[in-house]
């Protein structure tokens, strides 16, 4: 049975600087003792039956850079277990905002990380009977944040505890949509559709932008300025120092708001 290349999984392991990619998670891949917590996983299955199987990917296909993302054990299993809910496009998506920050340059003890990635690998996909030691991620989980928590119930959440019912809290997100949508309509060369960042809203927090629950309202604000700031010109701006939006308490004083 085939498996990824250890150029590949270097490759995965630089650009994921070792934090899982899933929005605001902040766990490592590998620990600082060399344990290995977080995983390799396929964006379109590696067998058949599995999450998101693709049958005309071809065996290179499926071990390569692009179907690969580095996940940790809490997030590998949140996405497989809900494969409607984390498709393709949606993995992919998460797996490229991730990287865009770039790669770093591997030390000769991260290039050894990596290496335990791929040893990890062995041992929990090809080693028989290993399987059923996945996704043990509460014995490590700290401080994640739980986007996509009130997935289960998404359209009965009353409109009272939504983000909806404060015009100021509606009115910010808002703003940081319409912001995204600024910065990302100007980017050459990338495709760029109007209502995917509602659609990825509902897919990551289960319901729509404004019927989110206000305790998401964080959650919902730092994923939306992630977004802009990972645009060309939100990087351009950072990188002269400009802010791209104004944080919440400046929002709320400016459209005088309390
Ligand atoms: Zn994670």
């Amino acid at each position: 049975m085939s498996e990824p290349k250890p150029t590949t999984i270097k490759r995965l392991f630089a650009f994921s600087r070792n934090v899982c990619a899933f929005p605001q998670c902040d766990l490592p891949i590998v620990e600082d003792s060399g344990i290995v917590t977080g995983i390799v996983c396929h964006i379109k299955a590696r067998s058949r039956g599995g999450p998101r199987y693709d049958s005309k990917q071809t065996d290179e296909e499926r071990h390569s850079f692009e179907n690969l993302i580095l996940l940790c054990s809490r997030h590998s299993k949140v996405i497989d277990s809900d494969p409607k809910k984390y498709g393709v496009e949606l993995l992919q998506e998460i797996k490229v905002i991730h990287e865009q920050k770039g790669s770093i340059e591997l030390s000769k003890t991260e290039a050894e990380q990596a290496m335990k990635v791929l040893e990890s690998y062995r041992l929990i996909y090809i080693a028989p009977g290993s399987e059923v030691n996945i996704g043990r991620a509460d014995t490590i989980h700290a401080k994640t944040v739980n986007v996509g928590k009130s997935g289960k119930s998404p359209n009965i959440q009353p409109p009272t505890g939504a983000i909806a019912s404060s015009l100021a809290h509606r009115n910010y997100a808002k703003h940081l949509v319409d912001r995204y949508h600024e910065f990302a309509s100007d980017q050459p060369g990338r495709t760029f559709s109007y209502p995917a960042i509602y659609a990825n809203i509902k897919k990551m927090f289960g319901a729509k932008w404004d019927l989110i629950p206000i305790e998401s309202f964080l959650k919902l604000t730092n994923y939306l300025q992630g977004r802009i700031d990972n645009t060309r010109l939100g990087r351009i701006n950072r990188s002269k120092g400009h802010p791209n939006y104004s944080t919440f308490d400046e929002y709320k004083t400016k459209h005088g708001y309390e």
